[in-house]
């Protein structure tokens, strides 16, 4: 891969694991140094930093519930402090709490939306000055194919992953001029921990309406991400790749 994010340092939420874990390394092998962000498993945030570090790129793995304000505004003054400013923020950290509606506590429906959409507002609102300042960044949001079409037991999920898009397109006008995109990635069905408590008979339906006929790899997300950071992709803002291998076109 081209080194095209030399120089750049990148913050990634929710990156020990799948997806989040697929997008800090391939970002660090486009050149760019990476906050690890996690919520309670240090050893698998310490793996990720490993595997950068072996790349050549500083890492750190920092713990912050991103739904929490405060924990966010410390993390990033941290990270700042270690390798600098941020100009490339993902939020990614996702969390799926799935019952019926009618069965759905205010508990599941409130710790969905936090984590997606107060963790966007507590880490975006913390690092957007920073990019205008600098007169470039990059915010790109994991939303989901469940925001698109919905999903029988994700109301919660449906609405956090949503309201992301809908976060992403109106920031995107905001801060056109400054030098910053915002755009969101889209995936389908993506084989993580995420997805790996589906139970087979649903996933094997996923493969049969998914016209590529798999569900995707976190690489495959993450690929998306990495070119919406790039430079090359200094007039896309405001948009939404699907990376669903066909199911949500
Ligand atoms: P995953 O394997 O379950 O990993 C979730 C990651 O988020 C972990 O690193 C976890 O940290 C972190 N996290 C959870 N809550 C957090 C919080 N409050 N603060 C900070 N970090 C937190 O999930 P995934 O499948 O990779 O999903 C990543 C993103 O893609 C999510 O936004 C998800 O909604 C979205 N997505 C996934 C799929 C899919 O099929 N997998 C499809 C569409 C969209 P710990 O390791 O410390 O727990």
């Amino acid at each position: 891969m081209v080194m095209e994010l030399s120089g750049k340092v990148s913050l990634v939420s929710g990156s020990s694991r799948g997806i989040g874990r697929a997008i800090a390394i391939m970002l660090a092998e486009g050149g760019s140094d990476v906050v690890v962000n996690y919520m309670s498993n240090a050893a698998a945030a310490e793996d990720v930093v490993r595997q950068i570090t072996k790349l050549g790129r500083r890492a750190i793995a920092c713990q912050a519930d991103v739904s929490k304000r405060e924990a966010c505004v410390e993390m990033v003054e941290k990270a700042q402090q270690e390798l600098g400013p941020i100009s490339i923020l993902v939020n990614n950290a996702g969390i799926t709490r799935d019952r019926s509606f009618l069965k759905l506590s205010p508990e599941q429906w409130r710790e969905v939306i936090v984590t997606h959409l107060d963790g966007a507002f507590n880490l975006t609102g913390k690092l957007l000055p920073n990019m205008i300042e600098a007169k470039w960044g990059r915010v790109i949001n994991i939303t989901s194919i469940v925001g698109q079409i919905g999903n029988f037991g994700q109301t919660n999920y449906a609405v956090a992953k949503g309201g992301l898009m809908a976060f992403t397109k109106t920031l995107a006008r905001e801060v056109a001029l400054k030098g910053v995109t915002v755009n969101a990635v889209s995936p389908g069905f993506i084989e993580t921990d995420m997805t790996a408590v589906v139970p087979a008979d649903v996933l094997e339906t996923v493969k049969q309406i998914t016209p590529v006929g798999r569900l995707g790899k976190p690489e495959e997300v993450a690929a998306a991400v990495c070119f919406l950071a790039s430079p090359r992709a200094a007039f896309i803002t405001g948009t939404i790749i699907n990376v669903n291998g066909g199911m949500y076109m």
